[in-house]
């Protein structure tokens, strides 16, 4: 089933990104994951896409909807020319696969730039057009910022690129991780301002620790709030920073509800605690169906 479809069902849907496996430990851990997210009873999943990894998301996606009957979406960046991009999304299609995220993919590093393979797959919009030109059935889903890229001058160069992709053909957006609802809420007030019917779905981080906030926030460009910051700085270890986040993340997730979102989307990394507690909270608010 096309994700854009149940995203306009009217009622929020709950879905999980995971990441592709680089190894058999992380196949390990991501196994149990899976197996207990699903039990949260998610509307639809996505699996990340890396070059290096590419195989272990095709077989992730496919072996989910198999085995869980849960709608899964395949990431696929610019990484590839455009006949292994071809070979790829017919593989999809052959396999059942019903929806795709069209990304340009991260740059090798944080001061680096991204390269693409083929010139004219450079960015995200390429690919969403590449994918709908080439009359695949597949719904597309797309990328966006509620802050600013890091790549980007300002946020009206983001905006421009983001109706670029919506005209290419998405069918919906998932943002960009963010700490602030206001970003989120001025996105879709100047996307709605300037037109775009597509739904955009909130993408959400609870922070796993130090290290990996300073990461997520060098590469996607998020800004913390004061208040969370100056809680995180002095908070003494990992543990503490984890239920910081997670705390952080359930106010979040309860004001987006409240404001009427298609649904919440959970950058997991692969670790089902946060998620289901935040899921158990909002439960237990009744802001969830349970
Ligand atoms: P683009 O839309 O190409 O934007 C990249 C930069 O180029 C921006 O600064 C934008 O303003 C600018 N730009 C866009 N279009 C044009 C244009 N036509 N001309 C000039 N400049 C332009 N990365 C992975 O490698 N694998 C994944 O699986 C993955 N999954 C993700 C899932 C989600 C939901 C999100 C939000 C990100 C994900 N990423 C992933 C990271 C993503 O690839 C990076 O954030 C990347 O830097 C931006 O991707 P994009 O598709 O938005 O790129």
């Amino acid at each position: 089933m096309r994700i854009a479809h149940l995203l306009n069902r009217g009622r929020p849907t709950v879905s999980f990104e995971f990441m592709a496996p680089r190894d058999e430990d992380e196949v390990l851990i991501l196994e149990r994951t899976v197996a207990a997210l699903a039990g949260h009873a998610p509307d639809w999943v996505s699996v990340t896409y890396r070059v290096r990894t590419g195989e272990k998301t095709l077989e992730l996606v496919t072996r989910i909807k198999r085995q869980y009957h849960i709608e899964s979406m395949a990431h696929l960046t610019c990484a590839n020319t455009r006949d292994e991009t071809r070979r790829i999304l017919n593989w999809m299609e052959r396999e059942g696969i019903a929806n795709v995220l069209a990304l340009r993919g991260d740059p090798p590093g944080p001061a680096q730039p991204f390269q693409p393979v083929d010139p004219e797959l450079a960015h995200g919009s390429d690919l969403v057009a590449f994918v709908r030109g080439n009359g695949y059935r597949l719904g597309i889903g797309a990328a966006c910022s509620a802050e600013k890229h890091p790549e980007s001058p300002d946020r009206e160069h983001e905006f421009r690129y983001m109706q670029l992709k919506v005209e290419a053909g998405a069918d919906f957006l998932i943002t960009q991780l963010f700490f602030d609802n206001r970003f989120y809420f001025d996105l879709i007030a100047r996307a709605r301002a300037a037109g775009i019917k597509v739904p955009i779905v909130p993408g959400l981080m609870p922070i796993p620790s130090r290290r990996s906030l300073a990461f997520v926030t060098q590469m996607s460009g998020a800004t913390v709030p004061d208040q969370l910051q100056q809680a995180i700085d002095v908070a003494p270890d990992d543990e503490a920073i984890r239920k910081l986040g997670v705390e952080h993340c359930i106010r979040q997730c309860a004001e987006l509800l409240e404001a009427g979102v298609p649904g919440l989307h959970f950058y997991t990394f692969n670790r089902a605690r946060a998620a289901s507690e935040i899921l158990g909270a909002l439960r237990g608010q009744q802001l969830l169906a349970s």
